[in-house]
């Protein structure tokens, strides 16, 4: 690079970095809206798994939060006060989308007029989503195909180089490294979910959060509950659900982390007043990560977590 251009992209960086500033006066409230104190693009992201794609690739750059902790189910949140700030201080939102977020979707879709508000699954094909392009209803659980959820993360990169294109390259950079982790951990799960016998390969848990995994990786997948953990189950249900277990002979069930156990506990109960015996496998994250600091705490300790659990239990 010669002189001249450094000098030019030195100043455009000053002007950048001007322009910023203006825009940030221009929000008001005192502090710069969007940016942090220490310059960090200010992200906040529905779920835990949109907040780690985010922060994966945003680096150093971007300072995430996340409303939907450990444990908390998305289909039932309700934003407070407190979360209601977090979105109005960032710059930009991560969201599912897909009626994932429940009633929170539109207050989302409201907020979209006056800041970057971005659903993940916006750039997915509709053609690989499992739903009806007719009524336009889909399942929102796309994070367990993996190779789905690159889509996601592609979208979060490109929206933070156009909100963000001073460090363009870094978040490229990062996108790419990510989009590495994320292509190796598709062959993990399609290498151990082989493991397991065709004719055993089912997973019965208590909601439909795994329709993709089961598309994805050849496994089957009955749900107690449908696809959002909204709608009620009944007595019914769960006779239905000890019965299949008993016919197929299927040795062991999941629980998930941001939902009650006592569904399966009964299934399990039921099954074994028939002489069968059916485990509980083990538990796994379904619309939630684990505890930040954990390798579950991440997208990627999640869905390895999830899959060890899977063919341990059954294989
Ligand atoms: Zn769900």
């Amino acid at each position: 690079m010669n002189a001249r251009a450094n000098k030019t992209g030195s100043l455009w960086g000053l002007l950048c970095v001007m322009l910023v500033l203006v825009l940030a006066g221009c929000s008001g409230n005192g502090s710069a809206q969007g940016v942090s104190e220490d310059g960090k693009l200010l992200v906040t992201a529905t779920t835990g798994m949109i907040g780690d794609a985010a922060r994966e690739i945003g680096g150093e750059h971007v300072e995430v939060t996340t409303l939907m902790g450990p444990g908390v189910d998305p289909h039932l949140f309700k934003a407070s006060q407190g979360d209601i700030r977090k979105l109005d201080r960032a710059a930009v939102v991560f969201y599912g989308g897909l009626h994932l977020e429940g009633n929170m979707e539109r207050v989302l879709v409201k907020m979209a007029a006056q800041k970057t508000v971005v659903a993940v699954t916006d750039d997915m094909p509709r053609d690989r989503l499992i739903g009806s392009e007719e009524t336009g209803e889909f399942d929102p659980h796309v994070w367990f195909n993996v190779d789905l959820w690159t889509i996601a993360a592609e979208t979060v990169r490109d929206t933070l180089i156009e909100k963000d294109p001073a460090n363009a390259e870094a978040y490229r950079k990062q996108g790419e490294r990510y989009l590495n982790e994320l292509k190796e951990l598709d062959a993990y799960v399609r290498e151990r979910m082989l493991e397991i016998p065709a004719e055993g390969r089912v997973l019965v848990t208590a909601h439909d959060a795994f329709g993709y995994f089961g598309k994805a990786y050849e496994v089957e997948v009955v749900g107690l509950q449908g696809i959002s953990t909204a709608a009620e189950f009944g007595a019914r249900d769960v006779s239905a659900l000890r019965d299949y277990l008993v016919e197929r002979n299927i040795k062991a069930v999941f629980v998930e982390s941001s939902l009650p156990a006592r569904s399966m506990q009964a299934i399990v109960a039921g099954a074994a007043q028939q002489g069968h015996d059916v485990t509980i496998g083990g538990e796994l994250f379904s619309d939630a990560m684990g505890e930040p600091g954990t390798d579950e705490g991440t997208y990627i300790g999640m869905i390895r977590h999830n899959t060890d659990t899977i063919a341990e239990a059954l294989k």
